[in-house]
């Protein structure tokens, strides 16, 4: 049997399943196809951000620094608790709780806006007079989509290290990183990337010993080189992480229970004995199986379909977005992807625009930031002017007794226009949502120093951070 719609979109993550949402909302018959299994093989929309991604890290990090502060923290605030004890399993079911929650959300949302849900891998089979032909595996047979316009929105799979094959036992991923039912007494992870800080966030808390060999000899090069520097000293110094830089795994041997991990550093051979490795280099796009060939679609040098700005294939009717195309891998910059196509289909004008897309890493403290950093600047020769405050200097940060970090902003010397923002500290995941609003509209420093910030609040820092930019912050 065939069915024919105006859009089909191939997978159901935070890309696909909002373009489809979107395409509804505007009048399109709409089908998505999603091939996703959760661990007791049931289909489960939201793609890896919702089943073994941004939710299930973000709930596991939230339950793990509240052991943290169980353990260590409430006394200082007064609260006497006794003997603090970790239900790791809980932990997990909670998480879990979390993701069937938001993944039957998606279902939901499908069935209100008339989306047709098809599980199964979907792969292009060339053109017809219906459109474009998308083929269904499914247990026990096969369906048949015709689509007008086409949306691919086939994500990112982990990045494979030859040297650390992952079987989510010894060596993991994600999925396996965010499902170990027991602390390992030593964990490993290659990788100081976003994924590898996170989830060593979680584990240390948790109580491993938590080393992590990152083969550059830089820590996180994208971020402001003062916000790195001073994230690597707290994370190293104050929450316990071991982090090796210009690290470069050459062999991983697997005893019976243990793992033996040989690398090669400035000082030469070394090995890292732990119990448990996760892999976490970085993510490749996926487009296995897809059959682009038979619709005229290809893929750049690094396996990403390729698309222009408006994330038109070379084919017309065909789009692609997320993490399987250029650009950031974020849940955020993928869902306004799918959004801007679907508008595009319906005849609108709409687009992304990457300047303004806001990068979290969820360690504690946090790391944001939008827009330019310092060396960026340095690096193009503009002038600029940088006003830091310090969370220290925060009442509000105080009474939540997180007082590390600041808030940077960099605005042109000349106009004074913000051009970026940089914030190490407590809910900087939230407070970067003020900077990024100030890009949109091409604030200056000057129009932030005169907005009211409530007190107390963890904003007031940006507020005199856009102060000390001309130098008269009142608080410091
Ligand atoms: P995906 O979410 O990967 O979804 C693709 C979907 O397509 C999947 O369901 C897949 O099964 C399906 N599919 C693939 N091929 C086919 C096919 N042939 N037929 C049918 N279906 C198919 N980003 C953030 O912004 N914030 C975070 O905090 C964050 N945390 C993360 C934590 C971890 C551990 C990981 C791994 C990633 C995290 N990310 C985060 C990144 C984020 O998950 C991705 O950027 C986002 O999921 C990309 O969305 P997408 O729709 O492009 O692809
Ligand atoms: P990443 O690119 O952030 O980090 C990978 C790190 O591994 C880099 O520092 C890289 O230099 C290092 N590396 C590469 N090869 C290596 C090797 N052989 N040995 C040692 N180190 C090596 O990638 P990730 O952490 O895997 O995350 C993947 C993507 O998922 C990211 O692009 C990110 O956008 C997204 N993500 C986002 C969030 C968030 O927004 N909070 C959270 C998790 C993941």
């Amino acid at each position: 049997m065939t069915q024919q719609f105006d859009v089909v979109v191939i997978g159901g993550g935070p890309g696909g399943y909002i373009a489809a949402i979107r395409a509804a909302q505007l009048g399109s018959s709409v089908a998505c196809v999603d091939a996703w299994t959760d661990a007791n093989n049931k289909p489960s929309l939201g793609g890896t951000c919702l089943n073994v991604g941004c939710i299930p890290s973000k709930a596991m990090l939230e339950s793990s620094e509240n052991y943290e502060r169980a353990l260590h923290h409430f006394a200082e605030h007064g609260v006497r608790i006794g003997q603090v004890s970790l239900d790791l399993k809980q932990m997990l079911a909670r998480k879990d709780k979390i993701v069937d929650q938001l993944t039957g959300g998606v279902a939901y949302l499908f069935k209100k806006n008339k989306v047709a849900s098809f599980h199964g891998q979907g792969s292009l089979a060339g053109h017809t007079d219906a459109g474009f032909k998308v083929v269904i595996k499914q247990t026990g047979g096969e369906t048949i989509l015709h689509g007008r316009h086409i949306i691919i929105a086939t994500g990112s799979v982990v990045r494979p290290l030859p040297a650390a094959p992952v079987d989510n036992h010894l060596i993991l991923d994600n999925v396996g990183a965010l499902a170990m039912t027991e602390v390992p007494k030593r964990l490993g992870i290659i990788g100081a990337g976003v994924i590898g800080l996170e989830m060593g966030s979680v584990w240390k808390r948790l109580g491993s010993e938590v080393t992590i060999l990152e083969a550059l000899p830089a820590f996180l090069p994208p971020v402001d080189d003062q916000l790195s520097k001073e994230a690597f000293r707290i994370l190293t110094k104050d929450k316990g992480l071991a982090i090796h830089l210009g690290a470069k795994v050459t062999k991983v041997e697997r005893k019976a229970k243990a793992l033996k991990v040989h690398y090669t550093d400035a000082k030469g051979q070394q090995i890292l004995e732990v119990d448990r490795l996760m892999v976490a280099v970085g993510r490749a796009p996926n487009t296995e199986g897809l059959n682009l060939g038979s619709v005229g679609v290809n893929v750049e040098a690094h396996g990403f379909i390729e698309v222009d700005d408006h994330c038109r294939t070379a084919t017309p009717g065909i789009w692609a977005v997320g993490d399987v195309v250029r650009g950031p891998m974020l849940a955020h910059k993928a869902e306004e992807e799918g959004v801007a196509v679907a508008e595009q289909i319906a005849g609108q004008q709409s687009h992304v625009d990457f300047s303004t897309i806001p990068w979290v890493i969820y360690t504690a403290p946090e790391i944001a930031w939008v827009g330019q950093t310092e060396q960026q600047l340095k690096a193009q020769g503009i002038e600029y002017r940088s006003g830091s405050y310090p969370f220290a200097a925060n009442g509000r940060a105080k009474s939540l007794g997180e007082t590390r970090g600041f808030v940077k902003i960099l605005a042109c010397k000349r106009t004074d226009r913000i051009l970026g923002v940089h914030i190490l500290g407590p809910f900087a995941s939230e407070l970067i949502t003020e900077a990024v609003v100030a890009l949109e509209f091409r604030a200056s420093s000057e129009d932030i120093a005169r907005i009211v910030h409530a007190h107390p609040a963890l904003s007031e820092a940006f507020h005199e951070a856009a102060l000390a930019v001309d130098g008269r912050a009142l608080n410091m």
